[in-house]
């Protein structure tokens, strides 16, 4: 499931693939991961403009064309963009296709179909309808302390919440909280600044590195929790067998030995 690196990754392939080219045709597939417009308000948005740059924000990406529209996307759970020109390269699930005057095409691919794409004017509006927290990697330690510092709950819930800080999900939640050395069930308002201080810098360390690993869990180092996550794992530090369990109704994977409830 696509969370902030996952789609910083996407963003970098957009940029490097698909700005400055006329879009000639916007091929439609599968109108179902349209949200607020059409097919039809696509075409007519897009058709003979370029995208010119692009911004994310927690998981929405947001693509600028010239004349001042933006296109959003956001990811669900198995969304991905492939940039390609020949059919016999494209991927099965391409739901959207923007079509570019040097034939190759742009495809938003998603074969579950939780992903989301539409047409926006005003980015910062969006997002202040959507309430969305701050971007998790635009956070200086005072605001992330300012945001959780008042909350009860879950301190995995609370990582989870889009509100508060957007762009983590359940699986960077689990790595952030096994570098950090916390359950994830722990009361956020048991921690101490000294604690939120570390949960902050796992935070910033976890995303960094997953980006600069592009999300792919074969460069993440095997001293984290991902490669090992699932049935059967143990823990890299310890060697206890990794525990799950429902929180937030999310399951959460973690060491039971190295990481405790405060
Ligand atoms: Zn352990």
């Amino acid at each position: 499931m696509p969370e902030l690196p996952e789609v910083e990754i996407f963003k970098r392939y957009l940029d490097a693939t698909s700005l400055h080219q006329r879009i000639d045709d916007v091929d439609v597939r599968n109108a179902y991961i349209l949200k607020e417009t059409s097919a039809r308000e696509l075409a007519r948005g897009l058709k003979g403009r370029r995208f010119e740059s692009s911004r994310r924000h927690g998981k929405h990406l947001f693509v600028r064309a010239d004349g001042e529209l933006w296109l959003r996307l956001h990811f669900g759970m198995t969304g991905t963009l492939q940039y390609f020109k020949n059919d016999e390269q494209a991927l099965r699930h391409a739901r959207v296709l923007f079509v570019f005057a040097n034939h190759h095409r742009l495809a938003f691919d998603d074969q579950r179909q939780f992903g989301q794409i539409g047409l926006l004017k005003d980015v910062d509006q969006f997002l202040k309808t959507r309430a969305l927290g701050p971007d998790a990697l635009d956070l200086d330690l005072a605001e992330f302390r300012k945001i959780l510092g008042k909350r009860r709950g879950a301190v995995k819930s609370i990582l989870l919440n889009q509100q508060l800080i957007a762009g983590i999900g359940n699986i960077y939640a689990d790595e952030i909280l096994f570098r950090a050395r916390m359950h994830p069930a722990t009361e956020i308002s048991h921690l101490d600044d000294q604690a939120l201080t570390k949960l902050f810098r796992a935070t910033r360390y976890i995303l960094e590195k997953a980006i600069v690993a592009k999300a792919d869990v074969k460069q993440m180092p095997k001293s984290w929790l991902l490669p090992h996550r699932g049935k059967g794992g143990k823990c890299p530090r310890c060697g206890e067998k990794l525990r799950s369990a429902k929180i937030g109704g999310r399951t959460a994977w973690f060491c039971a030995r190295c990481q405790k409830k405060r």
